[in-house]
């Protein structure tokens, strides 16, 4: 048994995304989060057509180095076809701070009887993501064990507390990790100009008063310039309204992450104020209709709400979620045609992997296309030049409008002087040396590197 509390890296360092961390404290061994880097096997996959062979399980990723091996982690599928052994399981459990894919998609090669805790709202979205996502959503079986703010979990020793904090995901945590050395405190990712501000403050008080021996913090956004648009959720909404109102007898386009639910509600609220209806991919529309499951958190009502219409593809052949969705929403499900006819009137979500509907939806020459995304991190994106290529020949209007889902580097130093913890561990960040200017005294991880605390 070791005297020590450590913490091993292994993803979230010098980069923005992929948190995969591993805190030991005598008979405890947690992950704080299980996700995947944005870049994760980039340079020898090219998704679709060059992707390693997930019949193999872990085979290829073994043989490339890009996952570890680790002992009682994976399941017997993923390791079947590769010639590390399984073990029983030797994890306490795994904390998962919020629903995003860089938090969590790693739980696809994870042995199903280690325990995932996770926010109530999270396990919701994950069934409705995984619905209707199927193949490419798909994270098994796990022994899922929900969570909400104020009530701690006791694992191995170990007491977690989750608490909510603002995100541009629902159901998102922060947890003070109550070890027999003291407290560490994990932000997951977090924002302090959002309509939930409070959560996030709620969190700040909460770690302040623990007194960390160590806070693991994200800094997406702490670099050394900030050139993108810098907007909170509510200048969002009183934005939009402008450029909907420019737009008349054309039709508005939208874009923007399908599970935040903030922007969901803020564009509903512009459609209403513009006397437009809004109209909702079958996903989203199907993430907000289970959504309705937990009562916590308030989200408009699919079924019965007279500003939301559904929009439905054609398809060769409707999947059954689909076909079962639809029967639900029937008064409300619309098509391209619909569309085409009520321009004017309708506000429309379309995603990045929908871009070719628009050889259906026809949209008047000079229709708005509110892009209500971060801008690309490089000039050399290439889903942002091809999402070009498609408003230029639809002579659609591109409107940047968006609000960050993370801190500024003045909210970030700000947050990290308020929690004054006794060190700081940047995760999730490109920049980790900017937090040496914060104050506290800074311990740099390294990829799969450990620290003591
Ligand atoms: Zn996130």
């Amino acid at each position: 048994m070791r005297d020590i509390v450590q913490l091993t890296f292994h993803g979230g360092v010098r980069e923005i995304g992929g948190n995969k961390i591993l805190l030991e404290d005598r008979n405890a061994h947690l992950w704080l989060d299980m996700g995947q880097s944005f870049s994760f096997g980039k340079d020898f996959f090219v998704d679709p057509y060059l992707n390693a062979r997930h019949r193999f399980g872990l085979r290829d990723y073994f043989a490339l180095d890009l996952m570890p091996k680790i002992r009682g982690l994976y399941s017997e599928d993923a390791l079947a076809p590769t010639d590390f052994p399984y073990d029983d399981p030797r994890f306490s459990g795994i904390a998962i701070s919020h629903i995003h894919f860089d938090h969590i998609n790693h739980l696809r090669f994870v042995d199903p009887h280690i325990a995932v805790f996770l926010g109530e709202g999270t396990r919701i979205m994950l069934d409705s993501w995984m619905t209707t996502s199927q193949r490419s959503m798909d994270l098994g079986e796990h022994a899922w064990k929900t969570f909400r703010t104020g009530r701690s979990i006791g694992v191995d020793g170990l007491e977690i507390e989750p608490i909510h904090v603002d995100h541009s995901a629902p159901a998102a945590y922060g947890f003070l990790v109550h070890t027999s050395k003291g407290t560490i405190a994990y932000t997951g990712d977090l924002r302090r100009h959002g309509p939930h501000a409070q959560m996030t403050d709620d969190f700040v008080a909460a770690a302040k008063e623990a007194k960390p021996i160590a806070l693991v913090t994200e800094g997406t956004r702490v670099a050394p310039e900030e050139r993108r648009q810098q907007f909170t959720e509510a200048q969002v909404r009183e934005e939009a309204p402008k450029v909907v109102n420019a737009a008349k007898g054309k039709l508005v386009l939208l874009t923007f992450y399908p599970r935040d639910v903030d922007r969901i509600k803020t564009f509903h609220s512009v459609a209403q104020e513009t006397g437009r209806q809004f109209v909702l991919s079958a996903k989203t529309a199907h993430l907000l209709w289970s959504m309705k499951r937990d009562t916590r958190i308030a989200v408009p009502d699919v079924e019965r709400d007279p500003n939301i219409l559904v929009y439905f593809r054609q398809l060769a052949k409707e999947e059954s979620w689909e076909k079962d969705f639809k029967a639900k929403v029937a008064s409300r499900a619309v098509d391209a045609t619909y569309v085409n006819r009520h321009q004017g009137e309708l506000m429309l979500q379309l995603d990045f992997y929908q871009l070719p509907e628009l050889v259906d939806l026809k949209p008047a020459p000079g229709s708005p296309f509110i892009h209500s995304k971060s801008e690309p991190f490089d000039e050399e994106d290439v889903e942002a030049a091809v999402r070009d290529n498609w408003l230029k020949w639809f002579q659609l209007e591109h409107v940047q409008l968006h609000a960050s889902g993370h801190c500024s580097l003045a909210e970030m130093k700000d947050l990290v002087r308020s929690i004054n913890p006794k060190a700081v561990i940047p995760v999730h960040t490109e920049h980790p040396d900017l937090f040496t200017s914060f104050g506290p005294p800074v311990l740099q991880p390294e990829p799969r590197g450990t620290l003591s605390v």
